[in-house]
């Protein structure tokens, strides 16, 4: 491709727009532009990345026994309303209806369309297992998108299902998919890993997440320094400390805190750590209010909190007003000694004595107090986030944190579509049986953004080479005054074309400091800079992305070590 041919524009300023540095760089190296809030368009740079993206996905996909085919991208409520989720999916399910007012979504996922085949077309057994996939575009409304592609509203999605006999079946096409989401992952050149993982809305029994390690990711995941334990915070469980609270040492006292409505203020006030205070959140319940109670210096998870009985889903704080009703106190100084309304107490406050908590009064908090004499010792329940230093479940090593972005996520579903859409084949046996199912998804355009968040510096994206829009970028140095340059970057082109390599010929006429600070910012991994001075020693100046330094090699070497790239 010649650059003068190519219509890219690249950007030198920062966007303000963008907060993260894909985003900006995305935006910059003219790979996406933005159309409206959460929908872009894909530049012809960009979208030779996401074609490599999809032929590695699409390559292992088949490799693993899938089929490709291709769902409606627009899908009809009364299957959504089979399955129960026209409601329960919320506002991310974007609606809409048709001239004769029938209801219709944008396909946010394909559950209900693929059961909606699988009951159809599949009878027996012997059909079984299978695994059907597609690479498509899928809508979801979300509340706050951002970071360009990487939490957009219309995105690309490589989603896989599989039907099986039994739970054994499922759980082999499960371990089929994981082996292949590994693969694509590794051949894509990403630092990954596979944690366990919450449901979330599309339910069922298992599911792990794939991550790109990344400072920026928006998810905390969780592992273990002594075995292969790891899991995204969501569902990374905390246990009740061995050991009970110690003897109480000092009396119960009511203290004046005046102002001091954070843990932080009531820290600072009473000269205390703040992990030894509890704090109360109250949220949304069923019926009424309920209590949340956790140490003071300890965040709540509010996967594990919106699953607790009479706790709304999802977690929702109360507001202040239902907050004062309930608890008959101002928010900032509620504790549980005498709170009457249903607490929930996490693990970790299981093991504390002479605490500090709100007493129900405005401007005051009570210290020294200590369970089992001030207030009944509770039930405690798993109830806040891991912190970096927990015990690994099974108390053998600690735990660490690190940051991810979810870029893949599969599911053991079972029954529960097949259930409600009543999706069965006759067994062996000749009886009905319902299909097990999985499902699993791969962000195709969130890669493109979480492999720059996790490869750039400060002049620009640097692409892993099997994601790179093109191998090589030849800069000629005064090709519109020297026929020699010319020509012989024309003839390196076709020759590095010829061994089919991806080349950008940068044919402008620009100046050599444009041309380079563009081929950095779009990040080509290798790149060849021809000018008279070099080609009167017959050498070529080779730079790899990575490379502090350029090299001086001779011609022949050069292409050389370029077609072997190639090969590679
Ligand atoms: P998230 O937790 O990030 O909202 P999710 O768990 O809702 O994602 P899944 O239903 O697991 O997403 O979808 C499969 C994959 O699709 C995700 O692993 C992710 O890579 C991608 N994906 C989901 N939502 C978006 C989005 N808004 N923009 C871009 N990619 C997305
Ligand atoms: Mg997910």
């Amino acid at each position: 491709m010649r650059y003068s041919e190519f219509g890219l524009t690249t950007l030198k300023e920062v966007p303000a727009e963008a907060e993260i540095v894909s985003h900006q760089l995305m935006l910059r190296a003219g790979l996406i532009r933005r159309l409206t809030s959460g929908i872009f368009s894909w530049m012809p740079l960009g979208l030779r990345v996401i074609r490599k993206v999809e032929a590695i996905v699409r390559e292992e996909m088949n490799r693993a026994g899938a089929l490709e085919m291709l769902m409606p991208a627009v899908q009809p409520a009364e299957l959504w309303q089979e399955s129960g989720r026209w409601d329960m999916y919320g506002d991310l399910l974007l609606k809409m209806s048709d001239r004769n007012e029938r209801d219709f979504c944008f396909g946010p996922t394909h559950e209900e369309v693929i059961t909606d085949i699988a009951r159809k077309d599949l009878r027996s057994y012997k059909q079984l297992p299978i695994n059907w996939y597609q690479i498509q575009t899928k809508f979801r409304d979300e509340i706050r998108p951002r970071y360009g592609v990487m939490r957009s509203r219309e995105f690309i999605m490589k989603d896989a299902y599989t039907f099986d006999l039994d739970a054994e079946g499922l759980e082999a096409s499960y371990q089929n998919m994981h082996a292949a989401y590994s693969a694509i992952f590794s051949r894509l050149g990403l630092k990954f890993r596979v944690v366990d993982a919450d449901s979330g809305e599309i339910g069922g029994n298992r599911s792990q997440e794939f991550h790109v390690l990344a400072d920026s990711g928006e998810d905390a995941i969780v592992f273990s320094d002594v075995d292969n334990y790891a899991s995204n915070i969501e569902t990374a469980a905390t246990e009740c400390p061995a050991q009970g609270p110690l003897k109480p040492t000092q009396k119960l006292e009511k203290v004046a805190t005046p102002g001091a409505k954070s843990i932080e203020a009531v820290a600072n006030m009473l000269g205390i750590a703040a992990n030894q205070s509890i704090k109360i959140l109250i949220v949304d319940g069923i019926e009424q209010p309920v209590a949340l109670v956790l140490r003071g210096d300890h965040e709540v998870n509010a996967v594990k909190a919106q699953k607790l009985p009479g706790v709304a889903s999802p977690l929702t704080m109360a507001d202040p007003a239902a907050v004062r009703e309930a608890s008959g106190c101002e928010p900032g100084y509620i504790g549980p000694v005498g709170l009457g309304m249903t607490m929930y107490f996490d693990h970790a406050t299981a093991n504390l004595s002479d605490f500090v908590c709100g007493a129900n009064e405005v401007d005051m908090h009570y210290t020294g107090v200590n369970f089992g004499r001030d207030l009944d010792a509770p039930e405690t329940v798993d109830l806040r986030n891991v912190v970096e230093g927990d015990p690994t479940p099974g108390g053998k090593g600690t735990l660490s944190i690190a940051r991810g972005i979810e870029v893949g996520h599969i599911f053991q579903l079972g029954t529960k579509y097949s259930e409600a859409l009543g999706a069965t084949v006759l067994g062996s046996d000749g009886k009905e049986q319902l299909l097990e199912m999985g499902s699993y998804g791969i962000g195709i355009t969130r890669i493109v953004g979480a492999a720059i968040e996790q490869n750039h510096d400060d002049n620009g994206i640097i692409w892993p080479d099997p994601l790179a829009p093109f191998d090589v970028v030849i800069v000629p140095i005064n090709m519109h005054r020297s026929d020699l340059v010319r020509e012989a970057a024309d003839a390196i082109y076709a020759e590095l074309a010829d061994a089919g390599l991806e080349v950008l010929l940068d044919d402008r006429d620009a100046r050599p400091g444009v041309k380079f600070a563009d081929a950095e910012l779009i990040g080509i991994p290798h790149r060849i800079v021809v000018s008279d001075r070099g080609l009167g020693n017959d050498e070529l100046e080779y730079q790899h992305r990575r490379d502090t330094e350029s090299r001086n090699l001779k011609r022949e070497e050069a292409l050389n070590l370029l077609k072997s790239a190639a090969v590679t």
